[in-house]
């Protein structure tokens, strides 16, 4: 996908449009900078321009705002990103209606959360857009398959039921006040899980030849970076499962690219409002 984009970039630029990504950093979060970095390289590799805006923990959210009203108006710029989490002084939704809904490359703007809901968005968040090209990839059924969702957030457990419902899954949504949440996941066909826990899914909870998909990122106190499945053992029942690190990860990152393409050609005038109909079309 990424040498894809590579090629997508190539052609805009003969046609004098270089895709721009800013990405608005608030504080030192340590797992913040690894992200930002992560995503500044791949816009390197694909030939995006990016630019990281970065402010101290103490600065205010006036002026946060004010940057990205500044970048609203950019011409250079297609997307605009904040990476979270942010100060908890801050008000979250208050800085992310900022974005302009056409630079919107996160999908994290009302306008674009409301479009994922009714399936007509044209920035869905990276993180599920990610999980559902993965299963689009390697060719997995969707459709009257039975999915289990741990994890409810607005960024990655409640869009990603959203997505897989529009591709007619039976979904069911897990989160903590979930009563017996093995009893749900046992039913998975196609298991996504994004809590944050370490070892939440261990393989009883799991049937066999399920496709297990693993959004979590955990550090351990012995550094290690995990997800939230048993991998050793879940691995042996399932009949795919995603890694962590290398699996979600990386696919979160290229859909930020996809969505800042996607920005980027609207703003060229080329319409991109069949693209999502087409990656439902390959389901
Ligand atoms: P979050 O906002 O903390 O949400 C976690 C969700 O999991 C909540 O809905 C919570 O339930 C639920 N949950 C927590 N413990 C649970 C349990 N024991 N049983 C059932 N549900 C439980 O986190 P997030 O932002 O969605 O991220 C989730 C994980 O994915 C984190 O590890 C994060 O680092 C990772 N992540 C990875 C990527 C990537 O690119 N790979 C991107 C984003 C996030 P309640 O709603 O009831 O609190």
């Amino acid at each position: 996908m990424r040498a894809e984009l590579h090629r997508r970039v190539e052609t805009l630029e003969s046609q004098g449009v270089r895709p721009g990504l800013a990405v608005i950093v608030v504080g030192d979060n340590p797992a913040s900078a690894v992200y930002v970095r992560n995503k500044v390289n791949a816009c390197g590799e694909a030939g995006i321009h990016s630019e990281v805006h970065t402010f101290p923990g103490h600065a205010s959210q006036a002026e946060v705002l004010a940057r990205i009203y500044a970048l609203n108006a950019d011409r250079h710029i297609h997307g605009i990103i904040v990476q979270l989490p942010l100060p908890p002084e801050f008000d979250l939704r208050r800085v992310l209606e900022a974005v302009a809904q056409e630079k919107d490359v996160d999908g994290f703007h009302l306008y674009n959360v409301g479009s994922l809901v009714i399936g007509d968005t044209i920035f869905p968040p990276c993180t599920p857009y990610g999980v559902q090209q993965l299963l689009l990839h390697e060719g997995i059924r969707i459709e009257g398959q039975n999915v289990v969702v741990v994890g409810a957030s607005n960024i990655v457990g409640k869009p990603m039921a959203m997505m897989l419902l529009a591709h007619e899954a039976t979904v069911s949504i897990c989160h903590v006040k979930t009563r017996d949440l093995a009893q749900y996941t046992i039913l998975a066909d196609i298991l996504v899980v994004a809590a944050g826990k370490p070892n939440l899914i261990v393989a009883p909870m799991v049937k066999t030849g399920a496709v297990v998909i693993d959004v979590g990122i955990n550090r351990l106190p012995d550094g290690r970076l995990v997800g939230d499945v048993d991998f050793e053992a879940v691995s042996q029942k399932a009949s795919y499962i995603s890694p962590v690190p290398g699996g979600v990860g990386p696919m979160t990152v290229t859909m930020l690219l996809v969505n800042t393409i996607k920005a980027a050609q609207r703003a060229a005038g080329i319409d991109v409002s069949d693209v999502a109909a087409r990656e439902l079309a390959a389901a």
